[in-house]
């Protein structure tokens, strides 16, 4: 069965006392959760990633880190490596953000590298692909999608793109107020599986995750979910207060 996500990026927020209350509070919220399906999982900055884990032990949210080095070890000053965050126990970690690709210049070399190195060490990537503004204005946002789908996710096979998540984040409705009208988020969701289906076959296309970021919060999240081919969430903003992200999660 397709599984549904909500996944927190919490980006560069947080210090450590407040990332500790803040777990504790979606600990408390999640207790009665007995579910795996829909899974919610938190990705935090590196410093938190151990704590997370630590108090998650056990219990139902899932790790997640928000990058990872395209090496695997040594030389690399200030790089995190696939068996670190494997070593602590992380499940899943964001590749290929649009304020990566902007701010720190990911190409798809390095975001393909990633994805290979977080598949062997069994961590499950989200992929995050989406177009800019001026790309939807001028109806490129298919071809832009498609590229990027291709560029990262063709060259696995069926077996690996089973443990891949990913999230469609149209770049104009991150952090912006401006979410993406049920209809656009739904196009866009059909025409990706539409692609992995034909490159990966329909019982692949069937089962894989599809998110939607930018801007969801709690109170368009149930909307946005209720189509066929939205998974469910990858969330920003609304991910730093505990009620807020846990109703995101209680929209299915
Ligand atoms: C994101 O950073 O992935 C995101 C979707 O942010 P926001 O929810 O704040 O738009």
């Amino acid at each position: 069965m397709r599984k549904k996500i909500v996944a927190g990026n919490w980006k560069m927020n947080k210090n450590f006392q407040e990332a500790e209350d803040l777990l504790d509070e979606i600990l408390e919220l999640m207790e009665d959760e007995q579910t795996d399906n829909p899974q919610m999982i938190l990705c935090t900055p590196f410093p938190y990633l151990e704590l997370a884990t630590d108090m998650m032990d056990e219990c139902h949210p899932k790790i997640g880190a928000q990058n990872v080095s395209e090496y695997e070890d040594g030389a690399y000053t200030g790089e995190v490596s696939c068996s670190m965050l494997k070593s602590i126990d992380v499940e899943y970690c964001i590749i290929g953000h649009s304020e990566r690709r902007k701010y720190f210049n990911e190409s798809a070399e390095s975001m393909t590298k990633k994805i290979d190195l977080l598949l062997d060490q069994g961590i499950t990537p989200i992929y995050c692909c989406g177009e800019v503004l001026e790309e939807r204005e001028a109806n490129k946002q298919f071809e832009v999608v498609k590229a990027q789908i291709q560029e990262c996710l063709f060259h696995l096979n069926a077996d690996e793109l089973q443990n891949l998540v990913i999230a469609y984040e149209p770049v104009w409705a991150i952090g912006t107020g401006k979410t993406a009208s049920s209809d656009q988020a739904q196009e866009m969701h059909a025409f990706i599986r539409n692609l992995l289906n034909e490159k990966f076959g329909k019982a692949v296309a069937d089962e894989i995750t599809i998110l939607y970021g930018g801007s969801c919060n709690a109170q368009n999240a149930r909307e946005l979910f209720a189509n066929a081919d939205v998974d469910g969430g990858l969330i920003g903003g609304a991910s730093l207060k505990a009620e807020d992200f846990y109703k995101i999660y209680k929209s299915f």
